[in-house]
This record gives C-alpha cells, structure tokens and sequence, in this order.
C-alpha cells in the first residue's frame, strides 16, 4: 500500500509550482467573467485577468479578512458578488457571521490527504464529533475519512457519554475531533470504570479547529498509546495543511495557494519569518482570492523525510493581533512561551522602545547575581526563536519586574 495518498504528495516543486500557476489563471479567469466582485475589483485595480498568473502576481490583489467576506455577504446575500448568482453548487454550507459557502463534492479530496497522512485506511471504524448541522465541519470531514475508505460514524456532537457507549460498541478505532472533546471522553470512559488502553480499540485521533497542546498530546500518546495528528484548514477555504508521521510541520494541501504576508502591507515576508497565512482556494465557484485567516505561521522549505514535496506550515500558536511587530519582525505570545519554558524558573520580560527611530529590544532578566553566562545563553536562545537580536540585557534582583505575567510590554509611542 503506497504511503502517500497520490502521485501529487511528491510531484516536484516545479510541477506543482506550474500546477498552480495554470490553475490560478484559471480561476482569474473564470472570476472575472462570473464574479461581478471580482471584475469590480480588478477593474477598480486598472488589473486585466492576464496581470495575475503567478503566485507572486497575488500580491496585486487586497487580502480578504472574514470581517469584510462577512460585510460583503450580508450587503449582497448569499455570497457577496463573490460567485455566480445563478451558481448550481452541490451544497450550500453556513457558519456564524453569516457566511455563506457554496460548495462542490465533484472530485472533493477535502482533507482526504490529511487523514491518509494521520495512518487512516479502510479498516478504520472512526467516530467524527464534528457537527453536521449547518456547518462544513461534519459533512467534508466525513468525506475525506470516506475518500480514504474508513467507515465513519457520525456522532457528531452527541454528548460524552454516548461517544463512549459508541467507541465500545462499534470497536472505534479512530477520532476526529478537538483535542479537548476527546480528553472529555476519555474522561467520562474513565468515570464509567472503563480502562481506555485496555477495553477501547481507539489508536488513532485526528484533530482540527483548536490547538493541540504538547502536554495533551503527550497525554494521548504515552498514556493511552494513541497516535495523534493534526490538521488546519479555515470554514472558508477548506484544509489547508496537515501533519505527516513526522509531526515536524504541517504540509500544505494540493489546492490551496498558501502566501504568508505582513499583515500591514500584503506583500509577503522573507520565507521563514512568521507571517499572517492568506490562503486563495483553487476551485470554479467561489472567487475569494487571498483570505486572511489571522493566524501567524512561517513556512518550513527544507524537505520532509516523509517524502512529501510540499512546504510546510510551522504549526499555529498565535493570532495576528496578539503579535508584537519589532523591526519588521513578529513576536509572538507562543515564542515567548517557548523562550520562558527554556529558562524555567527565571522570571524575564521585554521592553520594546522606540529610539531614534528604531525600535529598541531590552530584555529584564531576574537574577540574585550578575550572572553574564545566563544573560548570553538568553539572547542566543531570543535569537533562536524570535529570529530577531536583543538590544541590551538588564539583570533586576528577584521580585523588580512588575506585571510579571506579561513577557512583552509595547513603550512605542507611533504619535
Ligand atoms: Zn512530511
């Protein structure tokens, strides 16, 4: 049995890169005669169908947050000029806001090779906790575990108990869902006098829509021997990444063209600094070009052992907005995180400054003693991970850093 879901996992850079490209031209294409959003805006842009072609040629167009897709939608329902009023899609799917999505199961592989990635085959019984009402989640999950050959088992949001009674019953053998709703069930196996390792065939977990923390993940894995996955997509894009065995980076699905963009100009950033990720979905029916999802990733581009040829996304911690720019740079809370949990029990906090025009990065650091081996290790590690230098290194005595819980203070003042 081949070990990548098609032929398309491993194709060359090249190939896919023209893939792409032919299938975006395309889509301009198609958007401009059918989309009357889409003409408007180009013609607003003095842009002809032929200006965008390429990836890079993208930057021509303004991101789309899910605010102005939901703006758009609710002033010229259902898609906000964004697709053919006369349309004929498959389903139509909706989510909070509203958004409205027309969609097409035509040839669909939605998540089809995340799942295949996660070790799903057809001897799988999984159960899919995702809601089948209204929303894409449930129906395109199922249909990618489908597409894979598992037999699925739509519980949907039933409550804890019964997914338990399920599991047990039906010998279940995977889980797609949140992490937390699967701890939840376990939980509630555990309470009914269950041994999860023992009396449960579940060995594999799939999850999607909410982060999966390493401590949970280790959870799973060591202490109920259940191999866990993660997958990332959007309500309006569809998938966008998913986890191979290697778990060292998500890699970006076949349809999906995935930019990663300072939010404050469009254009995107040097690979592998962290970006905002803007996905355009490949597809004939609904032209929304460059979504702004609001999540910070960088782009992995050095090969996976797995084979895949894709580049891969460096997981998702933060929100744009909850990011510091520093010198054109991101600082992100899950950074922070990750510099504390190398210095365990040293309190440190940031101070960014503005200083001649530049923005200046001091770092506090509390110690007992001058301690210049750990004021090095510190602004290595900061460099490390933030990719960017710290200016200068204070040592405060115990206790001299005020609002502790706060690893970054902003002192810039922009007026
Ligand atoms: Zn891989």
């Amino acid at each position: 049995m081949s070990e990548y879901f098609d032929d398309k996992e491993i194709r060359s850079k090249e190939e896919r890169k023209n893939e792409y490209h032919l299938r975006l031209s395309e889509m301009v294409r198609l958007g401009y005669k059918n989309s009357r959003r889409v003409k408007e805006s180009f013609d607003e842009l003095n842009l002809a169908p032929s200006d965008v072609r390429t990836v890079s040629d993208l930057e021509k167009l303004p991101i789309i947050s899910r605010e102005k897709l939901i703006e758009w939608e609710l002033k010229e329902p259902p898609y906000g000029g964004l697709s053919d009023t006369e349309v004929k899609a498959d389903r139509i799917f909706t989510s909070p806001g509203p958004v409205y999505e027309p969609h097409l199961t035509e040839n669909d592989q939605l998540w089809a090779r995340g799942y295949y990635a996660a070790g799903f085959r057809e001897s799988d019984i999984v159960l899919n906790t995702f809601s089948y009402h209204m929303v894409a989640a449930g129906l395109t999950f199922h249909e990618g575990l489908r597409a894979v050959g598992a037999t699925v088992v739509p519980s949907g949001t039933s409550t804890t108990e019964n997914q338990v009674q399920l599991m047990d019953h039906l010998g279940v053998t995977g889980y797609a869902g949140t992490p937390s709703f699967l701890k939840a069930i376990i939980n509630k196996a555990e309470e009914g006098g269950y041994d999860v390792k023992r009396d449960l065939k579940l060995k594999r977990a799939s999850f999607v829509a909410e982060p999966l923390e390493k401590s949970l993940r280790d959870i799973f894995e060591s202490e109920y021997q259940i191999d866990t996955y993660q997958m990332y997509g959007a309500t309006e894009v569809g998938d966008i990444a998913y986890e191979c065995k290697e778990k060292t980076g998500w890699h970006i699905c076949e349809d999906v063209i995935v930019e990663i963009v300072d939010p404050a100009t469009g254009m995107s950033v040097t690979p592998g600094n962290l970006g905002e990720v803007v996905v355009t979905r490949l597809n004939e029916i609904f032209f929304l070009f460059r979504f702004g999802t609001g999540d910070l990733s960088r782009v992995i581009e050095s090969d996976c052992p797995c084979g895949r040829t894709s580049y891969r996304l460096d997981g998702i911690a933060d929100r744009v907005g909850d990011a510091v720019k520093v010198r054109g740079m991101f600082i992100a809370p899950s950074q922070l995180k990750k510099i504390k949990e190398c210095f365990k029990d040293i309190p440190y906090q940031l101070v960014i400054t503005r200083e001649s025009h530049k923005d200046y990065v001091t770092a506090i650091i509390e110690s007992k003693v001058d301690n210049q081996d750990l004021v090095e290790r510190f602004k290595d590690t900061f460099k490390d991970v933030c990719e960017i230098r710290v200016d200068k290194c204070e040592i405060a005595g115990p206790g001299s850093i005020p609002e502790k819980d706060k690893l970054i203070v902003d002192k810039r003042d922009w007026k």
